[in-house]
């Protein structure tokens, strides 16, 4: 079964999927009005932090009010290093500075107004979750660029970072109202846009789980392994995840995104943290469902100098662990020398491959024995889920 040591599967039928590129291509090649057909002019956007889960909705609002997009460039380092004068505390994680370099690109040489909110919540993900909450960081960054960039600061463009409700569309539709007041927005067209948004963000997100679904079949189909490659949003940013994903799927594993999978999991909860971050409930969601499979292991990508991290990760180990599954994280900053993370990704994939050699099965949760699924939770919507969405009932079927 197993090939080489650290090779779980040995050479794949056809290469294992791979869904941090999928997700940055699909994310940022949403159509765009061009400047041409924009009624009301070019409008910036940053290639940051919550804008790697939320920007399919602000691009769809956008273009419904007849704005056409600019885009930051991608992340680099010349990128970030252009920001670096700009950042106020060197101890902020590397998604936070990089928001720097990203901002200076689109206010320098260009007088088009920039548009960067501020989210406190998100939607809810994850059923039974105590909250949604976006980090401090992620929530109020436009605020501190706005105090740490001299063209911001100076008021020599507009900078657009209301705090939006974008848990809510008519609360939503009425800030719009407010906040492009001098674009003279109307009710019809900032509902319009609204629902827009929505609908954009939702096409997304149901993409996003099929292809996790695809992913699984790819799993199952092959006999192999997959990795859920959890983390944020912004760790879909190559800059940012220095290329783990493909140092994954060159040994031969499936690697999957948290978000791609936490909506077939059921939490065992209570949770020992408060679940009230929206990223991080998804991060216990797909834990909950790696840990009752054989074939999916979990990394969880962490970013120095992420505090909320500090928190996660033992809630996650302690999910893992209950059904005695090893927990994995790599931390990961600016410095991309990934001689670390190659050699713990190795001894993951030898560890993996050893556990199935010796045909050891992930142990059954306390509460929960085996993966239930029911039709309102995991939507039952697309060809994976369907089969699953029954309860699993039978004494017979449960693992020893
Ligand atoms: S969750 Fe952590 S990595 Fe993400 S922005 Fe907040 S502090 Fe930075």
């Amino acid at each position: 079964m197993a090939g080489a040591r650290g090779t779980v599967l040995g050479p794949p039928v056809s290469g294992p999927p791979e869904l941090f590129a999928w997700k940055y291509s699909r994310l940022f090649s949403i159509e765009n009005l061009s400047p041409e057909q924009a009624p009301r002019g070019r409008m910036g956007i940053p290639r940051v932090l919550n804008l790697y889960e939320n920007y399919p909705f602000w691009a769809a609002l956008l273009a419904s009010l007849g704005f056409s997009v600019k885009l930051s460039p991608r992340s680099s380092k010349t990128l970030s290093e252009r920001g670096m004068d700009s950042i106020p505390s060197e101890s902020i994680c590397y998604p936070a500075k990089l928001a720097h370099g990203h901002l200076v690109s689109l206010v320098e040489g260009s007088g088009n107004p920039v548009f960067y909110p501020c989210i406190p919540r998100e939607r809810r993900f994850v059923e039974g979750s105590d909250n949604r909450f976006n980090c401090p960081v992620v929530t109020s960054y436009p605020e501190v660029l706005l105090n740490n960039i001299d063209a911001l600061r100076a008021g020599r463009l507009p900078y657009l970072n209301p705090f939006l409700p974008i848990d809510s569309r008519a609360r939503l539709a009425r800030r719009i109202i407010q906040e492009f007041s001098a674009w003279d927005v109307l009710s019809h067209e900032a509902l319009a846009a609204v629902d827009a948004a929505f609908a954009a963000q939702e096409e997304y997100r149901r993409e996003l789980r099929e292809r996790g679904e695809a992913a699984l079949s790819w799993v199952e189909g092959s006999g192999g392994h997959g990795i859920a490659l959890a983390g944020r949003p912004y760790h879909a940013d190559p800059e940012v995840h220095h290329g783990i994903p493909s140092l994954i799927t060159g040994l031969g594993m499936a690697v999957l995104s948290e978000d791609s999978i936490c909506h077939l999991a059921r939490v065992e909860r209570p949770l020992r943290v408060v679940d009230q971050w929206a990223y991080h409930s998804r991060l216990y969601a797909a834990a909950s469902f790696v840990a009752r499979r054989d074939d999916l292991d979990l990394v969880q990508l962490v970013s120095f100098g992420c505090g909320l991290d500090a928190v996660t990760a033992d809630q996650v180990e302690e999910i893992l662990d209950r059904s005695g599954k090893s927990y994995t994280a790599v931390k990961i900053d600016e410095h991309a020398n990934l001689g670390a993370a190659r050699i713990r990704m190795r001894s993951l994939a030898a560890a993996i491959a050893d556990r199935r050699a010796a045909g050891r099965r992930a142990l059954p949760c306390a509460r929960f024995p085996l993966a239930r699924f029911s039709p309102r939770r995991c939507g039952g919507t697309t060809p994976y889920s369907r089969p699953r969405c029954r309860p699993s009932t039978s004494a017979s079927s449960r693992r020893p």
